[in-house]
């Protein structure tokens, strides 16, 4: 079959690769498509995301849909033929943050397509995976395969957005409109905001954002300052840059809360820390997600309009052009791998 390995910084190769087998308590995923993340991105232009650095080659990919293939043994659900996402974390169970409740920051979690462990995890961009059964989620009946590939970075937005608190009524900013930015306007909006702001310094991303919901675009880059809020409640930075962070820290309220989503440049990052002890700011980091896959799943089902952000759909065999297509912001929004180009594909969903 074919996978999309990584090598090496700026050595993304299509191989091939031996099918899997599930083991004990395994499903065997057909896998569809794959949406590229921007981690999936950093790993191939630096070899690395975050203070995670790559030490061998990886198959990449966490965000990915498609049918029931096979069992492992002891194991016989969902049924052959039956459409899934693949929840990509598998948390260790033992540790004091599984213990307490905080799954999604296990300090031995197997998350797929992941060089935070060694050996890395493999991960899910290949024609099939196999998965522990527990990581596989049967789609709700109205939600086709490539909205589906949505329910990842979802799930990640859905996450940031409770680690806000409640934000029903409130005003939200939100710094970069990538997937990420995109996808936290619609989880604020589920959860009841009463406005949402958003900026970036790209027109095309922000068009995305106001496909998500947006009420109000602000141009980063503006001179003028034009479009900027006085004051709003809470501010997600989704944009992993400082500068994004700083736009956050300045504009929430006195007693306002920030969550820090976009994965900073490695290493130590400036911020106006004295804006975090006068103003008494909530500075509160947020970290992958839990059980908000299946909320993703059921809110993806109900938002058919989301489907607009998926922006191109290329086949595995052209991984390079899709990665360096996911890659142009000027243009792109989420961009999906197709492994098995030609088979219906559920994309007329697409808006
Ligand atoms: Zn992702
Ligand atoms: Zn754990």
């Amino acid at each position: 079959m074919l996978g999309c390995v990584i090598h090496g910084a700026g050595d993304l190769r299509v191989d091939r690769l031996p099918t899997p087998e599930p083991g004990p308590g395994e499903v065997l995923v057909a896998v569809r498509y794959g949406g590229v993340c921007g981690s999936d991105l950093h790993y191939w232009r630096h070899g690395g995301v975050g203070d995670f650095r790559l030490k061998e080659p990886m198959v990449l990919g966490h965000e990915v849909v498609g049918t029931v293939a096979g069992h492992g043994p002891g194991t016989s659900a969902p049924a052959a033929g039956t459409p899934v996402a693949v929840h990509p974390a598998t948390p260790c169970g033992n540790c004091p943050e599984c213990r307490s409740g905080r799954r999604h920051v296990c300090r031995d979690t197997r998350y797929l397509g992941s060089a935070a462990r060694h050996p890395h995890v493999q991960g899910g961009f290949a024609a099939a995976l196999a998965v522990p059964a527990a990581q596989v989620r049967p789609l709700p009946p109205a939600l086709p395969l490539p909205r589906a590939a949505l329910a990842e970075p979802l799930a990640v937005a859905l996450h940031a957005v409770r680690r806000a608190g409640d934000v029903a009524g409130r005003h939200v900013l939100v710094t970069g409109a990538g997937p990420i930015g995109c996808l936290v306007v619609a989880a604020a909006r589920a959860a009841g905001a009463a406005r949402v702001t958003v900026s970036d310094l790209l027109p095309r991303a922000l068009e995305f954002a106001s496909v998500a919901g947006a009420d109000a675009l602000v141009r980063a880059d503006d001179p003028a300052g034009a479009g900027w809020p006085q004051e709003v409640d809470v501010a997600v930075e989704a944009s992993g840059v400082s500068a994004g962070l700083d736009a956050c820290l300045h504009r929430v309220r006195r007693g306002g809360v920030v969550v820090q989503l976009g994965m900073l440049p490695p290493g130590p990052s400036p911020f106006a820390g004295n804006l975090v002890v006068s103003r008494e700011i909530e500075l509160r980091g947020s970290f992958r997600f839990d059980t908000e896959f299946d909320t993703a799943l059921e809110l993806l089902a109900r938002r058919p309009e989301l489907a607009g952000l998926v922006s191109a759909v290329l086949p595995v065999t052209e991984a390079e052009r899709a990665f360096a297509l996911a890659a142009d912001r000027a243009v792109s929004c989420k961009v999906l791998l197709d492994f098995a180009p030609g088979a219906p594909s559920g994309l007329e969903d697409r808006a």
